[in-house]
C-alpha cells in the first residue's frame, strides 16, 4: 500500500504488539529430568514437542503472511480476533516449550529486555551521503556528466522520494534478520537489532513465494514516523508533561535508539526499504531489479519509484511531489535521481563524499508567515546571548513551530528585525526555524531591539566578541549550566534519555545540580518532587545517569564541553591517547601531533584543561566513579628502517585508516596514488583504477592476507584480521556502495 494513503487509516491496534504479557525468558529446565524422577505428567491438551513444533511453524509462516497482508498491501484476509487468536496459540506453543522459540518468530516483536548500551557495528558497504541542489540548473548539468560518462548509452533514472527518516542498514543472513544498524558517521554505526523487530512492516524472515532468499544481503532503508502518528504521539507528551519531539525524523531516530526494546515496540514506525547495499548469492544489473527483489522478499518500499530518460521528465516528477507534499502523511525534502544501470554506476565512481551517479533535487524549505510576538534573549552553554522569535504560532510542513532564531545582534540589525512585525520564517529539516525577512511593519513600529548589557540569567555585564555578546561569567551563570548539563546528556555526548532542557531547568532553579557532577548524586526521591516527574520517570533518569559511568573517551571528551572539540576531534583525540588523563595532559605541541589539529585549536583545548575550575569539575565527575573507557593509544610510527610506500585499495577486512597506520607503525610509509616510486599496492576486492595503474608501472600487488603476513615479518601484527575477507561475490557492482569513500559529512 502507498504510505500516502495512510493519513486517514488508524494505525492498526489490532496487533497485539503491546497488550500481550511478555514471554518469560527463561531457557528450557534441563534439570528437571534430574529433580523428578517421573515424567512431567502433560496435560492432555498439550502437543508433543514434535507436534507442537510442526504446528509453531505453521503458525509463525500464517502470521507473517497475514502480518504481511495487513501492513504492506493493506488487504487483510482475516479478523483482527483471528489473528489475535492465532498470535496467542503460537506464544502458548512456545511458552509450554520454549526450545522452540527462534529469534524470528514473531512473537519476538513484542520487544526482548532493555539493553545496557548498544554496540558500534560496521557497516557491510558506506552509507553514503548523497551531493544535493535546490537548483534545476544544477539538474541539467548532473545529466549532461552523466551523458558524457555514458557515451553512446542512453541513462536511465531512477527517481523516489527523498524520505525525511532515519537511515538504517538491515542485514539478512540465509533470510532471517540478523542484524540492524543506524547510520552513524556512514562507516558505522549502532546495533538496534532488538528494536528493529519490534516494527511490523520489518520482516523477521524474507518472504520466499516469489524469489528465493539470498545467503547474505544488506540493505538500506528509513524509519519514519508517520505525520498523523508524530502529531498524536507528541500530544500524548505534551499531555504527560514530557518534551515532546521536534519533527518526525526526530521522533523516529529516538524511538529506534532506545535501550528498551518494548518502548520501541509502543512506537508506530515503518521502515521503507529502497536500496541494496551487498547482495551475495544474487546478481542485479539495475537498480529496480534490486528493488524489486525488495519488494518480492517483503518490504514496503517508497512510494512512486519511477524511472526517467530526460531532465524534464525529472523536472516534472519533482514539481509534482513539491505541489503535493503538504498532502503527504510523511516528510520528504527532495526527490532522489539515481542513475539505473549499476555497471554504468560503477564506471562513474564516486568522490570521497558523493557517488557521481545519484543527485537529491531538494526542495525550497518551507515557509510560512507570521507575526513576531515578541524578542526574547537566551543564554547558551558557553554563554553567548542569542535573541529569540518569540512568535504567534504557525503550523510548517506538519510542525508547529512559535520560536525562530535570530542570530545574533548584526544579523537583527541587517534584517531590522522588530517586535510586532510580521515576517516570513522557513524550516528546512530538523534546522532551527529562522526568520527570512520582514513582510509587514505595525502603524505604529517598536523601537530596534537592543541586546542586554547584562546577562538575563545572572546579571553579569556582558562582553563583546564580534558579533556575539557573551556572558563572561561561565561558573556561576545558571543559563550556562543548564546548558551545559542539556550538552552533557545529549546525543553525541553521554546520550541521557531524559535530561532535555525542562529537566535542566528544574534541576540547576530547584539548585539540586550545581555542577555537572552534582547529576550523578541525584536521588530518586528528590526528582519525584519536581514538577513532572512521577515515581517511573524519576527512577528512569537516575538509572539512566548512572548507566554512563563507563562511557567511550570520545563521548567522555564531547560531553565536557571542550572548544572547538565536535565529534570528529573528539574521535580523533580519544585515538590518539586512548586516556583521559593523557588527553588532558597534552601540551599543545602534542595535540598538534594529531591530524587535522592545529594552533587555534591545541590552544584551546589546552587552555580548557589548564584552568583550575575545570580540571576540579572534571575531578568532581571522576570522584563520582566515571571511568571513561581506556583504549590502547593509536600506534607510533616506529623508527629506522623503511618498509616502503605502499598504496591501499579496494575493500580490505579493517578499516583502511587502521591498516594505515599497522603499516607505518612497522616503518612503512603510505602514498595515496600510485607512481613509479610506490612500492607495493595492497589491494582489497573490487579494486579498481589503482590497481591497473599498478599493473600498468609494475608496482608488486599484493593482496591483504600478504599484507598481514609482511607486516608480521616485520614484527607487528594485524588485530582483527585473522578471519579471511567476506566471502561470496558482491552484487555486480555493489549498489549505492563504493569502495574508497570515506562518507563523513552529515547526510542531506
Ligand atoms: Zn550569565
Amino acid at each position: 500500500m502507498s504510505p500516502v494513503l495512510r493519513g486517514g487509516l488508524p494505525w492498526p491496534s489490532r496487533f497485539p504488539l503491546r497488550d500481550i504479557t511478555l514471554l518469560p525468558a527463561q531457557p528450557p529446565c534441563r534439570r528437571r529430568t534430574l529433580i523428578q524422577a517421573k515424567t512431567p505428567r502433560r496435560d492432555a491438551s498439550q502437543p508433543s514437542l514434535a507436534q507442537a513444533r510442526t504446528e509453531a511453524a505453521r503458525l509463525r509462516r500464517e502470521i507473517e503472511r497475514h502480518a504481511h497482508l495487513y501492513h504492506v498491501e493493506d488487504r487483510p484476509e482475516i479478523s483482527d480476533e483471528a489473528y489475535d487468536a492465532l498470535f496467542r496459540r503460537l506464544q502458548e506453543l512456545e511458552r509450554i516449550h520454549p526450545e522452540l522459540l527462534t529469534p524470528d518468530s514473531p512473537t519476538q516483536r513484542v520487544g526482548g529486555e532493555p539493553l545496557e548500551r548498544f554496540e558500534t557495528v560496521a557497516h557491510t558497504a558506506p552509507m553514503l551521503s548523497l551531493d544535493s541542489t535546490q537548483d534545476a540548473d544544477e539538474v541539467r548539468r548532473f545529466d549532461e556528466r552523466v551523458r558524457k560518462a555514458l557515451g553512446e548509452e542512453r541513462p536511465t533514472y531512477v527517481l523516489e522520494p527523498k524520505l525525511d527518516g532515519a537511515s538504517i542498514e538491515l542485514v539478512y543472513e540465509d533470510g532471517v534478520l540478523v542484524r540492524a544498524v543506524t547510520r552513524g558517521n556512514g562507516r558505522e554505526g549502532e546495533g538496534v537489532t532488538e528494536n528493529v523487530r519490534t516494527i511490523p512492516t520489518v520482516p523477521l524472515r524474507l518472504r520466499t513465494e516469489e524469489r528465493a532468499a539470498p545467503a547474505f544481503v544488506a540493505l538500506r532503508g528509513e524509519v519514519m514516523m508517520y505525520i498523523s502518528d508524530f502529531e498524536a504521539f507528541n500530544a500524548r507528551l505534551v499531555e504527560t508533561d514530557q518534551e515532546p519531539y521536534a519533527s518526525p525524523r526526530n521522533s523516529a531516530a529516538g524511538s529506534i535508539r532506545q535501550l528498551d526494546p518494548r518502548i520501541t515496540a509502543s512506537r508506530k514506525l515503518d521502515v521503507l526499504v529502497y536500496d541494496v547495499l551487498e547482495v551475495r548469492g544474487e546478481t542485479f544489473a539495475t537498480d529496480t531489479e534490486g528493488v524489486d527483489a525488495i519488494r518480492e522478499w517483503g518490504f514496503t518500499t517508497p512510494p512512486r519509484l519511477e524511472t526517467a530518460a530526460t531532465v524534464e521528465e525529472i523536472l516534472a516528477y519533482h514539481a509534482e511531489f513539491d505541489a503535493k507534499r503538504d498532502e503527504l502523511d510523511y516528510e520528504i525534502d527532495g526527490v532522489v535521481i539515481k542513475l539505473d544501470d549499476l555497471a554504468a554506476r560503477a564506471r562513474m565512481g564516486t568522490t570521497s563524499h558523493h557517488p557521481r551517479w545519484a543527485l537529491a533535487y531538494k526542495f525550497e524549505p518551507r515557509k510560512e508567515v507570521t507575526r513576531i510576538e515578541k524578542i526574547a534573549v537566551s543564554v547558551g552553554r558557553t554563554g553567548v546571548l542569542t535573541p529569540v522569535a518569540l512568535l504567534r504560532p504557525v503550523v510548517v510542513g506538519g510542525v508547529t513551530i512559535s520560536r525562530a532564531s535570530l542570530h545574533n545582534r548584526e544579523e537583527l540589525k541587517r534584517k531590522d528585525i522588530r517586535e510586532g512585525d510580521t515576517v516570513r520564517i522557513q524550516r528546512a529539516g530538523d534546522v532551527i526555524p529562522q526568520v527570512v525577512e520582514v513582510l509587514h511593519q505595525e502603524a505604529e513600529r517598536s523601537g530596534p531591539f537592543e541586546m542586554p548589557t547584562e546577562c538575563p540569567a545572572c546579571g553579569t555585564p556582558v562582553v563583546q566578541d564580534g558579533p556575539r555578546t557573551v556572558c563572561p561569567n561561565r561558573f556561576g551563570c545558571p543559563a550556562q549550566l543548564k546548558g551545559r548539563i542539556v550538552h552533557f546528556g545529549a546525543r553525541e555526548a553521554l546520550d541521557i534519555e531524559g535530561l532535555g532542557e525542562e529537566t535542566a531547568k528544574l534541576l540547576v532553579d530547584r539548585g539540586l545540580v550545581q555542577g555537572l557532577a552534582d547529576l550523578f548524586d541525584l536521588k530518586r526521591d528528590q526528582l519525584m518532587e519536581l514538577e513532572g516527574f512521577a515515581e517511573k520517570s524519576a527512577t528512569n533518569l537516575v538509572n539512566a545517569i548512572a548507566s554512563r559511568k563507563e562511557p567511550e573517551l570520545r563521548r567522555f571528551l564531547i560531553a565536557l564541553g571542550v572548544p572547538e572539540v565536535g565529534v570528529a576531534v573528539a574521535r580523533d583525540l580519544a585515538a590518539h591517547f586512548g586516556k583521559l588523563a593523557a588527553v588532558r595532559a597534552a601540551d599543545a605541541e602534542t595535540l598538534e601531533g594529531v591530524a587535522g589539529i592545529g594552533p587555534k585549536m591545541s590552544a584551546a583545548i589546552t587552555s580548557f584543561f589548564r584552568d583550575a575550575r575545570n580540571a576540579a569539575a572534571i575531578d568532581a565527575i571522576l570522584a563520582h566513579g566515571v571511568e571513561p573507557e581506556e583504549t590502547e593509544p593509536a600506534l607510533v610510527p616506529a623508527e629506522g628502517a623503511d618498509a616502503g610506500a605502499a598504496v591501499f585499495t579496494g575493500t580490505i577486512p579493517i578499516p583502511r585508516s587502521r591498516a594505515e597506520e599497522i603499516w607505518r607503525s612497522v616503518g612503512g610509509r603510505v602514498v595515496a596514488s600510485v607512481s613509479g616510486k610506490t612500492d607495493l599496492v595492497v589491494a582489497g576486492e573490487n579494486a579498481g583504477s589503482k590497481l591497473e595503474k599498478a599493473e600498468e608501472l609494475g608496482v608488486p600487488v599484493i593482496s591483504f592476507a600478504d599484507f598481514v603476513r609482511r607486516v608480521e615479518d616485520l614484527g607487528g601484527s594485524v588485530p582483527d584480521a585473522d578471519e579471511p575477507p567476506p566471502g561470496g561475490s558482491r552484487a555486480a557492482p555493489s549498489r549505492g556502495s563504493a569502495s574508497a569513500a570515506d562518507p563523513e559529512s552529515p547526510e542531506g
